[in-house]
């Protein structure tokens, strides 16, 4: 279910095992749909391709967070379905997400449920400085506001069309980190190594995986969170669980994704197991086996502000140039047309250390144009 980047990989991890894919996505020109062997072309709630997908499939999995939980439903009726409906309800709904975390004795920031006029002017004033968020559908940053006062936050409720909302404190971070699992249908979890990222203007911009980027305490304390949240509900598939560290040392649970995430995407190149190869294992049943991560890896997202360098005329970052530097592993998803903020592609940098991954990926960096970190 979905056509993006994630259902893209995803489909070259299933084909390389033979697997034949289909995906559903409304449109013509999606990642996955470009790729895979049948693409159904309805929307998300359309029964007839509903259907028409369970007919040619044997399992369903998705790559797209808003699938709506219905459509889930619907599927499950006839073919396994993982992850199921009921656990991607609880991740498409930031206030259900966040009583999730708490229920599975997981911290996260402390926050406030904004649905009525009365819930806005109970705001506690400890929760400002803040962030009004939308309960559902952000992503990338979009759909937030930072609010400094109760007059901001009740302009801010209003720009946000007064839908459900929760306000979060505005916590001092001093980096934030990512666990990537794959639970089976026996309760089994296997992990990729902790991802530590780099945001820029709400969306992730570097991730760095090696053994160094956090103290060890702090990762396997991530790590038994993330087995916490997913145990809870019961998961089957790969799930992301994105955490802040705090300047004080501490962490907090942030957000969680029902599917591969962006922070993993280095594990294709830098692991003998990537987050794809999970989600096919954890779909088709699978034995799941932990990760080895063989190479300290860089992931730099590629967006479309690359194509853009010169006003609004696209143009090609210099491949050649990139390509011609050691350890480059260039992932392009097949997007037609750059737009500022899209996703375009992903670069993984790997080398035999740390010190050596991070220069190589400094000077690409440097060569396509994006900030240095
Ligand atoms: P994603 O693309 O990961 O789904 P999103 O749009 O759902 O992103 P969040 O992960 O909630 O958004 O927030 C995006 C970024 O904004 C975070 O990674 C972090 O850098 C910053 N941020 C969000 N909430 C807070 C907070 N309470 N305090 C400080 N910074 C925050
Ligand atoms: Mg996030």
């Amino acid at each position: 279910m979905g056509g993006g980047q994630l259902g893209r990989m995803f489909v070259h991890a299933a084909q390389a095992m033979g697997y034949f894919t289909a995906v559903l996505d409304p449109d013509e020109a999606s990642p996955a749909g470009r790729v895979s062997h049948h693409h159904v072309r309805t929307g998300y709630l359309d029964p007839q391709g509903l259907d028409a997908l369970a007919r040619v499939s044997a399992a369903i999995t998705t790559e797209f967070e808003n699938v709506p939980a219905e459509a889930l439903a619907r599927l499950a009726r006839t073919r396994p379905v993982a992850p199921g409906a009921d656990a991607v309800a609880i991740a498409q709904d930031r206030a259900r997400e966040k009583a999730h975390f708490v229920r599975c004795g997981a911290r996260c920031a402390p926050h406030a449920v904004i649905e009525t006029p009365q819930q806005l002017a109970a705001v506690p004033a400890a929760l400002l400085p803040g962030v009004l968020k939308t309960a559902r559908l952000g992503y990338d940053g979009k759909g937030q506001v930072r609010v400094r006062d109760a007059a901001g936050l009740a302009a801010a409720w209003e720009s946000l069309q007064r839908v459900p909302c929760v306000l979060e404190q505005l916590l001092p971070l001093a980096a934030e980190c990512s666990v990537v699992l794959a639970r089976g249908r026996d309760g089994q979890v296997v992990h990729l190594p902790v991802q530590r990222n780099l945001h820029r203007d709400g969306i992730l911009a570097v991730t760095e995986v090696h053994d160094a980027v956090l103290p060890p305490d702090t990762a396997t304390a991530a790590v038994a969170a993330a087995r916490d949240i997913a145990a809870g509900m019961g998961y089957v598939g790969v799930l992301c669980v994105e955490f802040f560290l705090l300047q004080d040392g501490s962490f907090v649970v942030n957000e969680m994704a029902p599917r591969p995430h962006n922070s993993g995407h280095y594990s294709i190149d830098a692991c003998d197991v990537s987050q794809f190869d999970l989600q096919v294992r954890a779909l088709a049943g699978l034995p799941l086996v932990q990760p080895r991560q063989h190479s300290p890896a860089f992931m730099l997202n590629l967006l479309g502000d690359l194509w853009l360098r010169q006003g609004d005329t696209q143009r090609e970052p210099d491949w050649a140039a990139l390509l011609a530097l050691p350890g480059m592993h260039l992932h392009l998803y097949g997007k037609v047309e750059a737009r500022r903020g899209r996703k375009m592609g992903h670069l993984t940098v790997t080398a035999p250390t740390v010190a050596a991954a991070r220069e190589r990926a400094l000077q690409a960096a440097a060569l396509l144009g994006i900030e240095p970190f």
